[in-house]
């Protein structure tokens, strides 16, 4: 009996894993297609400061692929799928050629905020991309300081060599550089230190539990906080939904927050349009970082 259900098991295990499989392969050749025929498209999340007015101080990219064919899919579906098809590596690199696109048009029309964009563990530990992308700036004539580079904390953990030279040289040609997803791995403050980082984001697991009276949650941000304040890095809240949770952050003094409360992730012209609104709210006199 037992070597039946082993069999059995071993049938659905088969066909669970050929079905996730096939399906790997259609996203990843759809996902190719897309990259070529540039159906992958930056969406912004506006980053706010948690000061008076809640001014816009920069943005997060956040990329959202449309299928004609198999919809609207999320990067939480689709990245896993780019890491595991070796395709990656080509999706950083035209994310960050849209983002300079953005901010080269943006040089035009003077809007001058800082743009946040998520690069994966493998792009950064391959050799060259630090001097790629630098190179790509000083073409566009970028400042190095509108494009912030958001890494999860686990994959700044992956300490192989090049890793470690690309960071090093992104962070000393001015790039700020953000742990994302904070709290979730396991880096040692003095490793931090030495990485000459921004800024910290607190994540949305952690925000998600503020005020909801659990054991122990409040003291973890306040943790992630303190420890931020002792590096000197800027703190940033995402998932932000509650007043109450806005409430809380202030008073612990987050620095920036992010999250549906103020706005979700929205195509380019919206956020334009949002900056420009919140800046007519605030005004006048229009507050000189938004200049
Ligand atoms: P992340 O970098 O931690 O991004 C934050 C995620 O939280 C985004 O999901 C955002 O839409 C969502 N979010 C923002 N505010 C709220 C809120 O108030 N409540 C809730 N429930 N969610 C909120 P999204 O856009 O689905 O992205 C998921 C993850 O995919 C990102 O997590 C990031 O790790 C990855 N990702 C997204 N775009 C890119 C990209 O261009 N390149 C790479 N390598 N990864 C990306
Ligand atoms: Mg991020
Ligand atoms: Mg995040
Ligand atoms: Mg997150």
């Amino acid at each position: 009996a037992a070597k039946a259900k082993g069999r059995n098991q071993c049938v659905r295990f088969d066909a669970a894993l050929r079905e996730q499989s096939s399906q790997l392969g259609i996203l990843g050749q759809g996902l190719q297609r897309a990259i070529r025929q540039r159906h992958l498209e930056l969406y912004l999340q506006p980053k706010v400061a948690l000061s008076e007015g809640r001014p816009i101080v920069g943005a997060e990219a956040l990329l959202r692929w449309n299928d004609p064919e198999l919809g609207s899919i999320s990067p939480a579906r689709f990245i896993p799928v780019a890491e595991s098809c070796g395709l990656i590596r080509s999706l950083d690199q035209h994310v960050t050629d849209l983002l300079c696109e953005l901010l080269e048009r943006w040089g035009d029309k003077g809007i001058h905020l800082p743009v946040f964009v998520n690069i994966s563990a493998e792009t950064l530990a391959s050799e060259g991309f630090a001097d790629g992308f630098l190179g790509k700036l000083e073409r566009l004539a970028i400042p190095p300081a509108r494009v912030g580079i958001e890494i999860t904390e686990g994959s700044l953990l992956e300490t192989s060599h090049v890793t470690r030279s690309n960071v090093g040289r992104l962070t000393s040609a001015g790039i700020p550089l953000s742990v994302d997803d904070f709290g979730t791995g396991y880096s040692s403050l003095g490793y931090l230190h030495r990485l000459a980082l921004s800024e910290l984001k607190i994540d949305r697991s952690f925000v998600a539990q503020i005020g909801t009276g659990r054991d122990g949650a409040e003291a973890i941000v306040r943790a992630v906080l303190a420890f931020g304040r002792a590096l000197g890095l800027r703190t940033v809240a995402e998932g932000v939904e509650t007043g109450f949770q806005c409430d809380w952050l202030i008073r612990e003094g987050c620095d920036q927050a992010q999250g549906f409360l103020f706005a979700p992730p929205v195509p380019v012209a919206e956020f334009e349009r949002l900056v420009a609104g919140w800046r007519r709210e605030v005004s006048p006199p229009a507050p000189a970082h938004l200049n």
